[in-house]
């Protein structure tokens, strides 16, 4: 079926023995460090098993990929074994999940919080000098929905948190809270049976137990949050679920809920034409998924502001609630802070500059970073608004085996971690609130970005230890 993988890691490297159950003794790390001939053995299985199970994404490099249907598709990029992580940190991300969720509800109601933190966006983008238009655009939409005095009382989240382990503190730190497409739980579901399948099929030469691979329930709790969503909109008999995936679709029935798998970026707003239609949405009696107020929660402006002494306790009233969630925050800084903007320059690796993007490949690193600040303090400061600073987060590396193309690598790697959440709300009462699997990526220490359909990090499962 496919031709014999080539792992170049395993060639002339003269592979350890699988020990003490083939684990590595770090908290996080992939595990089995096996020898070169299973690991060949290992790849070609997982090749197939991948073409065959549909852990497939379209092959940028094939003309007609993404024209037609079953042309041009290439195995995802996986990690060939899971990821060894902590019970601790596993536990700790699946309590937060129902808190961000409602912490993501609660933000959502208060407009004017979200309109004074993101002001310096929605000022900006009438003077010539743009700040960030496609945020200002979006609050723009947000400020006409607070003046018409619309009300959701039916409000769906599809979240996702991601974490690091930060290796200097052995401390779980939120990355992000993803309110808007949060996408890969298919792929993530599909690494997490290959990896079960896999162990099963080697159980005794890993000497691993395929059940402590955690299993991954995204999608299927996805799907029900959606059809959840559906029933709640009260008219089964002809009112339909509408996927937004390109611009101007069109439907003859009522639809009860818009899910969102585009429109998070400006590349998904070539025209005017979508922004009536993200306006249309909007005013419509829809069930939004994400509303224009739940994808606003999600810049990463709003995360930085959270962090913020006392904004918590805004909205969220339990005192052991608010130290849980503050616990896995990050230093996140606005560039109005003259001295971390100095630290910044002077010590780059230790931050990430962020402008207000999502799908990863946006944000600023090392030189770079020091270039970027001082050319923005030059110009004045009302670009300075568009971004934020964030405490680079370290994770522990270990030596992982890493898949792409057909081709194995062995790679010192790092992991993040998100945990997705579900959130389905009528009015007072709360239908939905729940963690639903989650999405284990494993990329180069190296590399600075993390995304798998950007091309930096591949698929991974968590083995529980
Ligand atoms: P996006 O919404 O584009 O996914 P993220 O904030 O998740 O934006 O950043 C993209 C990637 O950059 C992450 O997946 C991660 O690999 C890396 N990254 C982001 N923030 C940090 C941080 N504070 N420390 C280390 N790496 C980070
Ligand atoms: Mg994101
Ligand atoms: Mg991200």
């Amino acid at each position: 079926l496919l031709a014999p993988a080539r792992c170049a890691a395993a060639v002339g490297t003269a592979a350890p023995k699988v020990e003490g159950g083939g684990r590595r003794s770090s908290e996080q790390g992939q595990l089995a460090v096996a020898p070169a001939r299973l690991v060949d053995e290992l790849v070609e299985e997982a090749l197939v098993w991948s073409s065959q199970h549909g852990l497939v994404v379209g092959d940028k490099n094939h003309p007609r990929s993404g024209k037609a249907p079953g042309v041009g598709l290439l195995h995802a990029p996986f990690a060939l074994l899971p990821m060894s992580f902590s019970k601790v940190y596993w536990d700790q991300a699946v309590e937060l999940a129902p808190l961000f969720n409602e912490l993501v509800d609660r933000v959502s109601l208060d407009g004017d919080f979200l309109q004074e933190t993101l002001a310096s966006f929605s000022l900006s983008f009438s003077r010539t000098k743009e700040v960030d238009s496609f945020t200002g655009r979006l609050l723009d939409i947000h400020a006409k929905m607070m003046k018409l005095n619309k009300k959701e009382d039916v409000r769906l989240g599809l979240t996702r948190s991601d974490y690091m382990v930060d290796g200097a503190t052995d401390q779980l730190l939120q990355v992000e809270l993803n309110t808007i497409s949060t996408s890969s739980n298919g792929l993530a579901c599909g690494v997490c049976e290959l990896h079960r399948n896999l162990i099963r099929q080697h159980e005794r030469e890993l000497g691993l137990d395929p059940e402590s691979v955690v299993g991954n329930t995204a999608i299927a709790q996805h799907a029900e949050a959606l059809a959840g969503a559906w029933a709640e909109f009260n008219n089964q008999r002809f009112s339909v679920v509408l996927v937004v995936v390109q611009p101007e679709e069109r439907d003859g029935l009522p639809v009860a809920v818009v899910y969102f798998r585009a429109g998070y970026t400006p590349n998904d707003y070539p025209s005017e034409a979508e922004w009536r239609a993200r306006l249309l949405i909007e005013c419509s009696s829809a069930i939004k998924c994400p509303s224009i107020a739940h994808h606003l929660v999600g810049t990463k402006k709003i995360q930085q502001e959270l962090a913020k002494k006392n904004v918590l306790e805004r909205f969220l009233d339990n005192k052991a609630d608010i130290e849980k969630v503050r616990k896995c925050f990050a230093g996140l800084w606005s560039l109005e802070n003259d001295s971390i903007v100095m630290s910044a320059i002077e010590s780059p690796e230790l931050f990430v500059l962020k402008p207000q993007r999502e799908g990863g490949g946006n944000n600023i690193y090392g030189d770079n970073l020091r270039e970027t600040l001082i050319s923005l303090k030059k110009d004045g400061s009302n670009e300075l608004a568009a971004y934020i600073l964030m405490q680079r987060i370290l994770p522990p590396a270990s030596l992982c085996y890493l898949v792409r193309d057909g081709t194995c690598i062995r790679e010192n790697a790092v992991s993040e971690f998100g945990i997705f959440g579900a959130y389905l709300r009528n009015k007072d009462r709360v239908i939905i609130n729940d963690q639903c699997g989650y999405l284990m990526r494993t990329k180069a220490a190296s590399l600075n970005e993390g995304g798998v359909v950007a091309g930096y990090a591949f698929l991974n499962s968590v083995f529980l230890t």
